[in-house]
């Protein structure tokens, strides 16, 4: 009776101290054998603590390389890592931001306004400009004609988001070609003083389809500029 309890105790003991000498004997041995491979020390560290000591002398130096390493590198892609994907999911799906739907063509003054004027009519407005100033899209449109004109030296005629055409007259140089979407705002050309004209300003005229050449000026308000306020 006695003999059937030291048998489970002593089969639990025995082997278990036999495994820790054995393994700890041949690692021993082999650690001592291949003590400048570091791969042997560092496979023998799980299998007993008693060896860590030996183990973690000889592979101290790699084994601090390896979390130097680690660590530097981590950090930084961990880092960019969630800025690259929360950037861009922000930057598409936002909407555009609000956009004036009408421009002044360029920054200056009405010069000259629509109706009779010097015996003959006057079917646009000037805008005084220095020469080579930027000429801007007053709306949303598509350019419908971009070259020589008789009386405006140069033009362009942008079909107008409206149905309207608007009409560029005098201008320097022209940055828009027939065809070309434009929005409100781009530039399209650049003041002058080409054709009939006694020196640089716009000659802006604006073309209904149904009342053929009207006023800019309360076309303008009707948009929600007063054009002859400037700046405003
Ligand atoms: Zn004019």
């Amino acid at each position: 009776m006695p003999v059937t309890l030291p048998l489970p105790f002593r089969k639990l003991t025995v082997p278990s101290i036999g495994r820790r000498r054995v393994t700890t004997q041949v690692v021993a041995t082999t650690t001592a054998l291949c003590a400048g491979f570091g791969l042997f020390a560092a496979g023998a560290d799980s299998d007993n603590e008693k060896i860590n000591p030996v183990a973690a002398t000889s592979s101290a130096q790699p084994a601090a390389q390896v979390p130097g390493e680690q660590q530097a590198p981590a950090p930084a892609p961990a880092a960019a890592a969630p800025n690259a994907p929360t950037a861009e999911p922000v930057a598409f799906p936002f909407p555009e931001p609000p956009r004036p739907t009408t421009v002044r063509p360029v920054d200056a003054v009405v010069s000259s306004g629509f109706g009779a004027r010097w015996g003959t009519a006057h079917n646009g407005i000037d805008f005084a400009g220095q020469m080579g100033a930027p000429i801007k899209s007053v709306t949303d449109g598509v350019v419908i004609e971009a070259g020589p004109a008789t009386g405006f030296g140069l033009w362009v005629r942008v079909q107008q988001d409206d149905g309207t055409v608007g009409v560029y007259g005098h201008m320097q140089d022209i940055l828009a070609q027939v065809g070309q979407p434009v929005r409100a705002g781009d530039v399209i050309a650049t003041v002058g003083a080409r054709g009939q004209s006694t020196g640089p300003h716009l000659h802006y005229e604006v073309h209904d389809p149904g009342l053929g050449k009207i006023d800019p000026a309360p076309w303008f308000a009707a948009r929600g500029m007063d054009v002859n306020n400037f700046p405003g």
